[in-house]
């Protein structure tokens, strides 16, 4: 067995990787960039070497670096984990030429499968269904155009070099397919420095069926079993799960066994996934499942299998590279129940799934799921990389008990002040085609608005959640507030419920069958942070007259509602007295000023006039007087 492994990859893989290492007694060495030099991946590692700049162009991606930092370490061999250089063939080389163990497959196996043409050729000759299309040498705009025709409308253009989502267009008439070739190639060009093609019939009502394989150096090759990942927003997974609903016997035993026939064909040793598209318009049969493409890596939605088979596919691979043969054997692996995963990511559906940068001022994970996460309180999602949070893996007897954790899970989730993409899983884990196992990859597109927008909470919620403040509970109004937005909310009439206090959370007596919000207290100036189906809002009283916010806490005066800086009154260095006006914000066209929260002296004064502030932006600092 391998003794020590580097681990070139950061955030959740890397931290998942360590986690089996750690459980085998393997040492293990992180790398990473200047913005990753405090994350948790460099913490949980027994060594960590520096590699450059925070791009991942000058750091995650620059082979010879990681090299050097693993012979300056003594490492054996270097696990890639996915994205990055996991799919990069001659990076693969390079490791096995400097004497290091790949944990991965041969790097012929990834050239075979890297390009999309080639691995579709591959598998035609090696007699696995392949999507119907056109691929070509002929790259001539005619000569694609007439290929396009012949197939029929609508199809899709896809670079052979693609990967992510990226590269590909749609086109549904023949009159639309020169612009889209254009701008698919131009896209190709930037994005893989590769202009090359191919067009696929475009199926409708596709579902994404893939099948985990493995392989070891002793001519072993196993399936475990297929995953659903269905649930894309622009052709990227969204949410994943095992096995695929509907899938019976027969289709399943066709596509799994086409999947180990591909990996055959690529020689395969180590984990891959064999992703086919499925024609669903009238549910899952055998002979409408094709070939799409082969990722001869650890795949992102890996924990599904992992869930539903019991095995480590970490260790898997650990062993396989290792020299070690496969642990089961084709008879020996099952399914056990229904696992779903939803990737959690730091973005605002509202806005365009925008990336939501910043530190995780407040970050509480849920109890139901394995979280694998790369993050906790205190760290930053920065603007360099994938701003994944964390991957909830929830795992029922059957799909809806799964469904039902993970969305308890999501509806639990504190996140802040970055916004996330809980509220819209929890959404569309609630979606009656989703329950019902109606699955294609355009749901989520048709759905459009309802999946995107956070309800507010109610009333009765807004009530509970400053009664539990301890802030003023006649208070008429509210201020609620998340990101750039900000409401101001009358009271309605609301009956209170009794509470039950565990450490910092409060969950509410949920008698009236009602379902119930939860709380957690703001670290910096003790504002209560609502958290209702998966969002989180941060509410305070609004006490026009006597100044909102500037709760004691750490004497860390943030705004409570996003608005502009009106005046401020104070100067660094001066001493105030609890209750002196600090500042005015006006928010909501309404003046507000902050006050002290208790006697000390202004530490940091951050607020200038004019200046426009989101909600929780630090305006002002008091530091007690002793
Ligand atoms: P999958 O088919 O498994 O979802 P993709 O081919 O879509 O995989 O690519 C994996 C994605 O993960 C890429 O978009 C890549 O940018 C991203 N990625 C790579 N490394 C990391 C990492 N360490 N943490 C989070 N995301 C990553
Ligand atoms: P990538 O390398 O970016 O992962 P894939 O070839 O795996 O590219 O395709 C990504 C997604 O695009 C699929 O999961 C599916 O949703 C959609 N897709 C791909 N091929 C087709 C097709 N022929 N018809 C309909 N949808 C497709
Ligand atoms: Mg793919």
């Amino acid at each position: 067995m391998i003794q020590s492994l580097l681990i070139a990859n950061r955030g959740e893989i890397a931290c998942r990787i360590i986690r089996t290492a750690r459980k085998l007694g393997i040492r293990t060495v992180a790398v990473y960039s200047d913005a990753d030099a405090s994350a948790l991946h460099v913490r949980s590692a027994d060594e960590a070497v520096h590699i450059g700049a925070s791009p991942a162009r000058e750091s995650y991606l620059v082979g010879e670096r990681i090299i050097a930092a693993a012979k300056q370490t003594g490492a054996q061999a270097i696990h890639p984990g996915y994205g990055f250089l996991s799919e990069n063939a001659e990076f693969a080389e390079a490791v096995q030429a400097a004497g290091l163990i790949w944990v991965g497959p041969d790097p012929d196996s990834i050239r075979a499968m890297g390009l999309k043409d080639a691995a579709k050729k591959l598998m035609q000759d090696a007699r696995v269904p392949v999507t119907p299309g056109y691929l070509g040498e002929d790259q001539s705009p005619e000569r694609l155009q007439a290929e396009a025709d012949r197939i029929g409308y609508p199809v899709l253009i896809k670079a052979v070099a693609g990967g992510g989502g990226k590269g590909m267009r749609r086109v549904d008439a023949a009159a639309d397919f020169a612009d889209a070739l254009a701008s698919c190639q131009r896209e190709a060009a930037s994005s893989f420095g590769n202009t090359q093609v191919l067009i696929e019939k475009y199926i409708l009502a596709p579902r994404h069926i893939e099948v985990q394989v493995f392989g070891d150096s002793h001519g072993n090759i196993v399936h475990l079993f297929e995953r659903d990942c269905s649930m894309q927003r622009r052709h990227q997974k969204v949410i994943e799960e095992a096995p695929a609903p509907g899938m019976d016997k027969a289709a399943r035993f066709a596509v799994c066994e086409a999947a180990v026939k591909a990996a055959r064909a690529a020689n395969y040793v180590g984990a891959g996934t064999i992703e086919f598209i499925a024609d669903a318009s009238h549910g899952l049969h055998a002979d409408r499942i094709w070939f799409m493409e082969m990722n001869t890596r650890l795949q992102v939605e890996h924990p599904v299998t992992e869930a539903i088979t019991g095995v480590d596919l970490v260790e898997w691979q650990l062993r396989v590279a290792s020299g070690e043969p496969l642990p089961l054997r084709q008879e020996e692996l099952s399914i056990n129940g229904h696992a779903i995963e939803a990737r959690l990511y730091a973005e605002d559906p509202a806005k365009g799934f925008l990336p939501s940068t910043g530190k995780l001022e407040v970050l509480d994970f849920p109890t139901n799921s394995r979280v694998d996460t790369g993050v906790e309180a205190g760290s930053t999602i920065s603007p360099f990389y994938d701003p994944m949070v964390a991957k909830l893996i929830t795992h029922g007897d059957t799909r809806e008990d799964a469904i039902a954790l993970l969305r308890a899970d999501l509806s639990y989730l504190t996140v802040w002040p970055v916004r996330t993409n809980a509220g819209f899983l929890f959404r569309l884990l609630g979606d009656s085609d989703f329950r019902a196992a109606q699955l294609d990859t355009g749901l989520i597109e048709r759905r459009g608005e309802t999946l995107l927008i956070d309800p507010l909470p109610g009333a009765a919620d807004l009530t509970h959640a400053l009664y539990w403040l301890d802030s003023d509970p006649s208070a008429e109004t509210y201020l609620i507030a998340r990101g750039l937005e900000g409401f101001r909310l009358n009271r309605a009439p609301a009956t209170q419920r009794a509470v039950s206090v565990s450490g910092t959370r409060v969950a509410f007596d949920a008698t009236e069958g009602e379902l119930s919000s939860h709380f957690f207290r703001h670290p910096r100036d003790g504002a209560a942070l609502l958290v209702f189906e998966g969002a989180t809002f941060r509410v305070t009283a609004d006490r026009t007259e006597g100044g909102a916010g500037g709760a004691a806490g750490d004497g860390a005066i943030l705004a409570p509602m996003p608005g502009r800086i009106v005046s401020v009154e104070v100067s660094e260095g001066q001493a105030v007295t609890a209750g002196q006006k600090l500042l005015v914000l006006e928010a909501m066209k309404m003046e507000q000023a902050l006050l002290a929260p208790f006697d000390g002296v202004v530490e940091t004064l951050a607020a200038t006039p004019g200046a426009q502030v989101q909600v929780d932006a630090l305006l002002v600092k008091v530091a007690k007087a002793e």
